[in-house]
């Protein structure tokens, strides 16, 4: 396909490895970015930068949240190619380690550069989308933003909707990797955060549960938590009962049924507990 004659053409006027020298990024492991040194290096925190190539036609404006994004696909053409495979891994390492991220411009059909026009990369989202890493992007100073960029927001970014499953497990992995960051950092970011967060409506799969089962499996109980063997820990305003919660053994989401023989009644401790606690056996 010949080169298109568009008026930003000029600025693509560096090849590939030319464009990651300049941020002295060598391609050991992969074919559109890298480390100032290699993956095994980075592994054990050698690496100063991560630099990768943004295809621009990949690059778009997010209209809701007024910021740059760049999704890099898991697979492409229903396959994992080698290629892919190995960036999405560095991109994982990225995320992990303290280091300078940035991407910059680069032109499919001109197979050319565009180094001066850079972005920091602030965030490289693994959650958000399961088809995609996305990444956010502040443009440098050196960024020329009357470049036609794409706009559009998103559909990963449309959080507005979500599954209640996907946004519990991406909330989970937020968390866990927030507890794994150093408090520092984690300081750093609670200062900036938001104070009000954003509203989210959420679908969610609910199982319309017999009430003869709840009543049932509570009367048997009598008070008597079927966990610790304690009584209830307080009593219900609303009616003066000892105050339980009706488990299903096995999970009505694993196909458990919703009969007496498969409940439990429960205080609160011991029904997180059997939700987050050791596996029972
Ligand atoms: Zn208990
Ligand atoms: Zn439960």
């Amino acid at each position: 396909m010949p080169p298109s004659a568009n008026a930003h053409d000029k600025i693509f006027d560096t090849p590939h490895r030319a464009a990651f020298e300049i941020f002295g990024v060598k391609l050991h492991d992969a074919r559109w970015g890298g480390f100032d040194c290699s993956k095994a290096e980075a592994e054990k925190g050698g690496a100063s930068i991560f630099a990768i190539a943004l295809f621009e036609h990949g690059v778009l404006w997010d209209e809701l949240h007024k910021k740059f994004r760049y999704s890099v696909p898991r697979v492409w053409e229903g396959r994992v190619e080698a290629n892919r495979a190995k960036l999405i891994n560095l991109l994982y390492l990225a995320k992990r380690l303290p280091m300078r991220k940035v991407g910059f411009l680069k032109s499919e059909p001109l197979r050319q550069c565009a180094p001066e026009h850079l972005f920091t990369i602030t965030d490289i989202d693994e959650e958000t989308d399961p088809g995609a890493i996305w990444l956010t992007l502040d443009p440098e100073p050196s960024n020329d933003l009357s470049y036609p960029y794409r706009q559009a927001t998103p559909r990963a970014f449309q959080l507005d909707y979500c599954e209640l499953s996907r946004l519990r497990m991406k909330q989970e992995a937020e968390t866990q990797r927030s507890l794994a960051s150093a408090v520092e950092e984690r300081r750093s970011r609670l200062a900036q955060a938001e104070k009000v967060p954003r509203k989210i409506v959420v679908q969610s799969v609910q199982y319309d549960r017999n009430p003869d089962v709840i009543a049932e499996r509570l009367y048997l109980a009598n008070g008597v938590c079927g966990g610790c063997g304690a009584k209830a820990p307080f009593i219900r305003r609303s009616n003066g009962d000892p105050y339980l919660e009706v488990h299903h053994v096995l999970p009505l989401s694993e196909n458990g049924t919703d009969e007496v023989e498969n409940t439990i009644a429960l205080c609160p401790n011991c029904h997180r507990e059997w939700h987050y606690g050791p596996p029972r056996a």
